[in-house]
């Protein structure tokens, strides 16, 4: 995936997580064929915050590889795995014919926000999982970036020391934490490209519908909303309609301001809902009349 991510032009993709019980799988699966008539390079799937949904993860991912067009990209953490743990999930991964790794620390189980304590045998940083997988085989890396700084973070130019020795243990191209502000991701990408590191950057995005579950997901992920959105969305709070016009608005301008300024390619988080995600997604991918338009 790092070679088409990395092949110029704007590459679509859509992060999905492991449903949990039937009616959640069939859901996920309807709105999985969904995305893949749009043939989008590639989906992404999650592992449970604390390492719960390992076993989903793998299934899922493998299925994915088995049985539709698309190529899977599975997310891996270190959290609570020995590093025996890990190389036993990557030969599982290789052995389905998932070639295709998104390598991250993760965060601890329960509190997110946590101290974070490395399994005994396990591994202390994404860098670590990074070279763990690169040396299991022949797999197409990626980690994640944060526009906005990671919250556990001492400072701005240690993260970014950090992030570029975390490209350079071998990954092929990095996806964003979900952010609300388009200047954070052209710092950052301005940044990385200024320490001499060339992995290229994609931006996640999130189709914003929904007051209150805006609200914490830019909490939880530290990402603040621009002031002028904030106050319109508080203004609207109790006409779900028009939170989601306006949403949808922004996520649309940004999109649309990231692809004119050359992003890599736009990761479309779906929630395991394809309707808001493929409406942004054909507001902005080029030759695809926008069935869903945005908004509506
Ligand atoms: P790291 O790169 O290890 O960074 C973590 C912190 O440690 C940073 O502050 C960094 O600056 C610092 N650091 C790194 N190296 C060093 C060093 N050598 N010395 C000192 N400090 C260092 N979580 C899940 O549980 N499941 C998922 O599926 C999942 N998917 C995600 C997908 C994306 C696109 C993103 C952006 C995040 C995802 N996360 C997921 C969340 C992620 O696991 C957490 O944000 C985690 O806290 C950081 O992971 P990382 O891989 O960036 O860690």
């Amino acid at each position: 995936m790092g070679e088409v991510i990395a092949a110029g032009g704007t590459s679509y993709s859509f992060e999905f997580f492991p449903p949990r019980g039937e009616l959640a799988e069939r859901r996920f699966w309807k709105a999985l064929r969904r995305v893949e008539a749009v043939a989008p390079a590639f989906v992404s799937l999650t592992y449970g915050a604390g390492g719960t949904s390992r076993d989903r993860t793998v299934r899922i991912a493998e299925r994915i590889a088995a049985e539709t067009t698309l190529t899977p990209v599975a997310h891996l953490t270190a959290v609570g795995h020995s590093r025996a743990e890990l190389r036993n999930i990557i030969g599982q991964y290789a052995e389905s014919g998932i070639t295709n790794v998104l390598a991250l620390r993760g965060d601890p189980p329960g509190d997110p926000s946590g101290e974070w304590i490395p399994h005994p045998q396990g591994v202390r940083h994404a860098a670590e999982l990074v070279e763990m997988v690169r040396s299991c085989g022949e797999f197409s890396i990626g980690v994640a970036a944060f526009p906005e700084g990671h919250p556990r973070s001492a400072d701005p130019d240690s993260e970014l020391r950090h992030f570029v020795d975390k490209c350079r243990a071998g990954a092929d191209y990095a996806i964003t934490q979900m952010f609300f502000r388009v200047e954070a991701y052209l710092r950052l990408r301005d940044r990385v490209a200024a320490a001499g590191c060339p992995t290229p950057i994609v931006p996640e995005i999130i189709p914003i519908t929904d007051h209150k579950q805006l609200r914490r997901f830019a909490a939880l992920s530290d990402a603040p909303l621009p002031a002028a959105l904030a106050d319109r969305l508080e203004r609207h709070r109790d006409d779900p309609a028009a939170v989601r016009r306006i949403g949808m608005e922004h996520a649309h301008a940004m999109c649309a301001r990231l692809v004119a300024e050359g992003v890599p390619g736009l990761h479309f988080i779906t929630l395991n809902r394809a309707e808001d995600a493929l409406a942004l997604h054909a507001a902005v991918a080029p030759h695809r009349p926008a069935r869903h338009p945005v908004g509506a």
